[in-house]
């Protein structure tokens, strides 16, 4: 859902909201007021009611009172026309005389034994009525009989007794009749004149509020019923529904004293009659009467000097209804016009709102999609314009950083390929591992060389390792881990077909960017050609110094050779054998042998065997072997050794050869004689063997020096250049280390350390040869 209509919603649903709670709030009132606006005119009702009431109390008191007077005048003309025996008169005669006088009958009273009962009447019905039940009245008749006085307080007494006029049935409980009691004392009867229910009806009706009742309700149809309650006899036990009661006849007395009471719920509405009695105050209340909403009202009713009342109205609720609802379908239609207007209003604010984000929302979809060629137009000062001011500057970092990264990621693709042929271009094989051994890349040479494809090895352990360096392996592996690289170590690898291989491999850690070893980087390279060729230098420089140690050698066997001859050709004259002379021929024949043996030993060529030797006898055989060709040159060797034994894991032909090649060297470097110190020493702690061998011949200058070792390197006319180059890679197998240091005519010192074995074996001082061969050349 967009903004837009969010928005417009969010208004129309809160002006929705605020509508509701007005219809609500007013209906209520509505309600409430209408309510109490019918309330009040239900009391002023009530009150003009009850002023009419009043009104007709007196007009009724006023004619009760004329009848009053009316039976009395007839009484009076009824004495003045009857026989004061009442034996003398007849019904008959009674009959007339009410005509004559105007009243509906005439009745008199005797007193007989035990009671006062009428006589004679003018109607039927009454003759032979007891009076006993009168109580007061009764008391009343039988004073005036005995001709006491009259003691009740009803009644005129002065003169003639005249009870008055008043209200009471005798022969038809149901009618009410008006009655009248004289007796003036000079009669043995009591005059009784009455007007009987008609007539009483007549003046009923004049004086009874049901007219203003049906008057008010014809002006009023909402009102219902219009009741006068008596609060003294309602809900009496014997009341009836409707409000009649047998108890309480007389019009005072009656429960519903005028009207009619027929939506009438007798117990809610005695509590309400009660509580209007008791507050004074208009009680209300709606109610449910033949199935129909009605709102009652009962207003107390107090007038002096007379009994309080309360006046029911009961009025159709349907009418405050009927108003209510037409008020709320008005209001809701209203309403629903408003609401209709806000929401198109707010579709267009909304939509005012949010054409800027929706601009601004286009182009950062633009800018989505990679485009940053553009810029947003800012017109407003508000807070979308400092948004879109804001989007402009990203899109402008954006579009640089963008277009840096891409010329950053050509450049690193460019670096990448140049790295990646490097890599596959590169004659060295080069293999990259994990920690554990697990292969992450290899290279093309490494898949020539050892004969794996790369999707054979990457992700699975190498097996290039043969068995027999395993041991050294592991013990690389532990220094690579602790960050140390191994460089140009020569080994013995294994190819896919099992087949070995002289490699010299580089290994080193790779890091990642938080310095963490993640990677093992090996470069290997089969050096299978290079150890062949070197040993192919290595013998022909050694076939060069057998030829150039062939002169000496000659020389060295034909000194004893001569001796021989010497010797023999003495035996020969003598003709006898001398045993001191054979000893000295024996001696001498074994000088030979051994030159012979020395010689032949290094001119053939021998399987590489390392062995342990004791540095100090393979230099003493090599200076017995150059100690002819030395005095030759007018050389003397010089050899200072500890007596202890200088133990080496070494090809001992080999390390001849070096020596053989740095004495001759130091000889050629004096050509008009001199000394040659050699010094041997062993170094327990270091666990290394030192060689020292100094000439004091030509010396070296300072540019040579880095040439030094270079093959084919020399500055003598016979000389191969290949003598010291030699000596340095035989050093290196041994795992040692070759220096030379020298200055310019005073003479050069080589000095050679190499790994002393585990084992040193110390001999008997007689049995080293080199302090013995030259014993007086200490010094
Ligand atoms: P060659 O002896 O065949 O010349 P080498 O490799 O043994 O080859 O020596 C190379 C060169 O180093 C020699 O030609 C010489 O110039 C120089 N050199 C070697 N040893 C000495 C030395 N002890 N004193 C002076 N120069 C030396
Ligand atoms: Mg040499």
């Amino acid at each position: 859902m967009s903004i837009k209509t969010k928005l417009s919603m969010i208004m129309s649903c809160s002006v929705l909201v605020i509508l509701i709670l007005n219809i609500a709030l007013s209906y209520y009132t509505t309600e409430e007021n209408l309510r109490q606006d019918s309330e009040n005119k239900m009391v002023l009702t009530a009150k003009q009611i009850a002023i009419s009431v009043e009104q007709n109390q007196y007009s009724s008191d006023y004619v009760k009172r004329q009848i009053g007077n009316n039976l009395w005048l007839a009484s009076v003309m009824a004495a003045n026309e009857l026989d004061p025996d009442i034996r003398k008169i007849t019904n008959e005669e009674l009959v007339q005389l009410s005509h004559k006088l105007g009243v509906s009958h005439i009745s008199l009273l005797e007193q007989t034994d035990d009671d006062i009962i009428v006589s004679r009447s003018s109607d039927p019905r009454e003759i032979g009525l007891s009076t006993k039940s009168m109580s007061y009245w009764y008391q009343a008749f039988k004073q005036l009989f005995e001709k006491q006085q009259v003691t009740i307080p009803q009644g005129q007494k002065q003169d003639h007794f005249w009870s008055d006029g008043f209200e009471y049935s005798t022969s038809s409980p149901t009618d009410i009749d008006i009655w009248g009691y004289y007796h003036d004392g000079k009669r043995n009867y009591i005059i009784n004149p009455f007007y009987n229910n008609n007539e009483v009806d007549d003046y009923v009706k004049i004086s009874s509020p049901d007219e203003i009742l049906t008057k008010i309700r014809e002006v009023n149809p909402s009102i219902l019923e219009i009741t006068g309650i008596n609060p003294l006899t309602f809900a009496s036990p014997d009341m009836g529904e409707d409000g009649r009661d047998e108890n309480y006849r007389k019009l005072n007395d009656r429960p519903i004293r005028f009207g009619t009471y027929q939506y009438g719920s007798v117990d809610e509405d005695h509590r309400a009659v009660v509580r209007a009695v008791r507050t004074g105050q208009n009680v209300s209340f709606v109610s449910e009467t033949h199935d129909q909403k009605v709102l009652k009202n009962f207003i107390p009713i107090f007038t002096p000097n007379k009994p309080s009342y309360v006046i029911s109205i009961v009025m159709d609720y349907k009418q405050i209804s009927s108003m209510v609802s037409e008020q709320l379908v008005s209001h809701a239609s209203i309403s629903l016009v408003l609401l209709e207007i806000v929401i198109f209003g707010s579709y267009l604010l909304a939509g005012y709102i949010t054409r800027p984000i929706q601009s601004i929302l286009g182009k950062v979809n633009d800018v989505a999609d990679g485009h940053f060629d553009f810029r947003l137009k800012v017109k407003r000062k508000d807070e979308l314009g400092q948004l879109a001011n804001r989007i402009n500057a990203m899109i402008r970092n954006l579009g640089h950083y963008t277009s840096r990264l891409k010329q950053m990621y050509e450049e690193n693709r460019a670096v990448k390929e140049h790295l990646e042929s490097i890599i596959n271009q590169t004659a060295d094989a080069i293999h990259i591992t994990d920690l554990e051994g697990k292969v992450l890349r290899v290279n093309r040479a490494f898949e020539q060389l050892y004969g794996f494809r790369s999707r054979e090895v990457e992700g699975r352990m190498l097996k290039i390792i043969p068995p027999e360096a395993a041991e050294e392996m592991a013990r690389q592996h532990a220094q690579l881990i602790e960050g140390l690289s191994i460089t140009s170590n020569e080994t013995v690898w294994m190819k896919k077909d099992g087949t070995r291989v002289e490699v010299s491999v580089s290994t080193a850690p790779v890091r990642d960017e938080a310095g963490e070893i993640t990677a093992l980087i090996s470069v290997s390279r089969d050096i299978t050609n290079r150890n062949r060729m070197e040993e192919l230098l290595r013998r022909s420089e050694k076939l060069t110094t057998v030829g150039q140690l062939a002169a000496g050698v000659a020389h060295e066997i034909r000194n004893p050779l001569t001796t021989l001859r010497g010797f023999l050709q003495l035996q020969q004259q003598s003709n006898k054998l001398n045993h001191r002379h054979l000893d000295l021929m024996l001696s001498e024949l074994d000088r030979i042998n051994l030159i012979v043996g020395e010689f032949l030993i290094l001119a053939k060529p021998q399987a590489v065997h390392f062995q342990d030797r004791d540095v100090r006898f393979i230099l003493g055989d090599v200076i017995s072997l150059l100690d002819s060709q030395a005095h030759l040159h007018g050389v003397e060797f010089v050899l200072r050794a500890s007596s202890d034994s200088a133990m080496v894991h070494c090809e001992e032909n080999q390390l001849k050869q070096v020596f053989i090649n740095v004495l001759k060297n130091g000889m050629e470097a004096m050509p008009n004689g001199g000394s040659i110190y050699i010094k041997l020493k062993l170094d327990e702690q270091a666990k290394r063997v030192r060689i020292e061998i100094r000439d004091e011949g030509i010396g070296i200058p300072e540019e040579m020096m880095p040439k030094l070792g270079e093959p084919f390197f020399t500055n003598k006319e016979s000389g191969t250049g290949l003598g010291l180059m030699v000596s340095q890679r035989i050093i290196e197998s041994h795992k040692g280390m070759m220096d030379i240091k020298s200055a310019l005519n005073r003479g050069t010192t080589v000095i050679i350390e190499l790994p002393a074995s585990e084992q040193q074996t110390s001999l008997p001082e007689a049995d080293q040869p080199a302090e013995e061969q030259q014993p007086d050349e200490e010094n």
